[in-house]
């Protein structure tokens, strides 16, 4: 075949009609389910502006160092955003959410822009589920967040994960921390990687993020986070494992989990699957206790956690799970002639209205064709009409999947579909 003239980008793939099933059930599950647990669904736009996501996910991160997509046009500078925790800050605080009473507790589904080096289960276009309460600073929200990411996952029959748990403390803890982090890895400063060296005095935390085999010895060795907690930090820990337990969900405490963004207080977390290979991370998230107001907002804590769909979908092929049905539609009906297509253009209506799924030939092929169509269709029932069967009133009805037919009047057709 030729080489196409145009394709999509690097790392943005088209999802195709025989995807985009499995792609509906996912949604429509999250859905579903974020009703239960009482979330309402928010909508942003796909682009914001560049200063939000700079001083919301932060100045030093990967994502906004390296990854984001931008562009200006006169006076304004655009981002493609990359994800949707400060864009849902944002529009929390425009539009004075905290109004509306209680906590806000609002849901997204949509796709994401960071130009990473793609990879599987890495694009530069991908798609995220999350989840995000505005407005409390109980570790109930916590857990609720958690036990919402953990929920779907089972939903969907992926049950061989691993939640990683930590707490990054507040800014007392964490600045407590962080010097002790720099004390232990002052003295070998000269042997940290260059990404670390970099990181050493604007933001240690993220040196425990390091990927680079030099400083894995220095990690491994380092204090840790939890050890420095403030009362209330440690208290919040505290709660969210003990209501972790009480919920029966496992979880497995990770000194060293840091996460991706600045933004982040108290608890972080992550859910991983040893099924994704080098980019095992399904989701994470944390607490933000700090972000409404850095982005201009009121003093509001917050928690919620974002998922990977691309991710997810992975997992569910190593693991040999089919989401979603089969393409297929309720009646087929065969036509031969001008004047059966005519009646054929005229019954789909007819059936539709009953709420059943109907197609016909939009071709004009021959009888032979179009009941190989509807056997490519999925067809459940065939209705055959030619000159003949207009004539007389009876129509061939064909059960495709008993092989089975008989002669019917348009009447019995309907009582027979609508009696299944
Ligand atoms: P983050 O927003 O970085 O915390 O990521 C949350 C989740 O989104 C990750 O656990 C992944 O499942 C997914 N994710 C992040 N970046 C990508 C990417 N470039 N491609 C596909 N999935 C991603």
């Amino acid at each position: 075949m030729a080489q196409p003239k145009y394709t999509t980008h690097l790392g943005m793939v088209d999802i195709l009609p025989d995807d985009v099933r499995k792609w509906q059930y996912l949604e429509n599950l999250i859905r579903e389910e974020a009703e239960k647990f009482n979330f309402e669904e928010i909508r942003t736009p796909i682009m914001e502006q560049t200063e939000l996501i700079v001083r919301g996910v932060g100045q030093l991160t990967d994502i906004v160092s390296k990854e984001i997509f931008s562009f200006s046009r006169g006076e304004d500078n655009y981002v493609l955003r990359p994800e949707l925790t400060a864009p849902v800050v944002r529009s929390f605080v425009e539009h004075h959410l905290e109004q509306r009473g209680g906590s806000q507790k609002l849901y997204y589904i949509g796709p994401m822009f960071r130009a990473e080096r793609p990879q599987k289960g890495r694009q530069r276009q991908f798609h995220q589920f999350g989840l995000e309460v505005l407005g409390s600073d109980d570790p109930v929200a916590d857990v609720e967040i958690i036990a919402f990411m953990v929920h779907i996952y089972k939903k969907v029959g992926i049950t061989n994960t691993s939640l990683k748990l930590n707490s990054i403390g507040d800014p007392e803890s964490r600045d407590a921390y962080k010097q002790a982090l720099k004390d232990h890895l002052k003295p070998n400063y000269e042997k940290l990687s260059d990404v670390s060296k970099k990181r050493f005095e604007k933001n240690p935390l993220r040196i425990l993020d390091s990927k680079e085999e030099e400083d894995q010895q220095f990690i491994e060795s380092a204090p840790v986070i939890t050890e420095y907690l403030n009362e209330s930090s440690l208290s919040h820990y505290e709660k969210v494992k003990e209501y972790l337990n009480d919920l029966e969900i496992p979880f497995e405490e990770d000194p060293h989990l840091v996460r991706g963004m600045d933004y982040y207080t108290k608890t972080a977390f992550e859910l991983i699957s040893p099924d994704l290979g080098a980019q095992d991370a399904l989701a994470g998230g944390g607490r933000y206790d700090l972000l409404v107001e850095e982005i201009g907002g009121p003093k509001t804590p917050a928690v919620g956690f974002a998922a990977g769909m691309e991710r997810l979908f992975i997992a569910c092929e190593e693991l040999g799970i089919e989401l979603g049905t089969k393409k297929s539609v309720d009646v087929y009906i065969v036509t031969l002639g001008d004047a059966a297509r005519k009646w054929g253009l005229n019954h789909l209506p007819k059936l539709r209205a009953q709420g059943l799924s109907a197609t016909m030939d939009y071709k004009g092929r021959s009888m032979k064709s179009q009941m190989k169509d509807a056997d490519r269709e999925n067809s459940r029932y065939a209705i055959i009409v030619g000159d003949h069967e207009l004539e007389s009133g009876k129509f061939t009805f064909r059960d495709m999947k008993e092989s089975e037919e008989e002669a019917l009047s348009m009447d019995e057709i309907f009582k027979h579909l609508l009696a299944k």
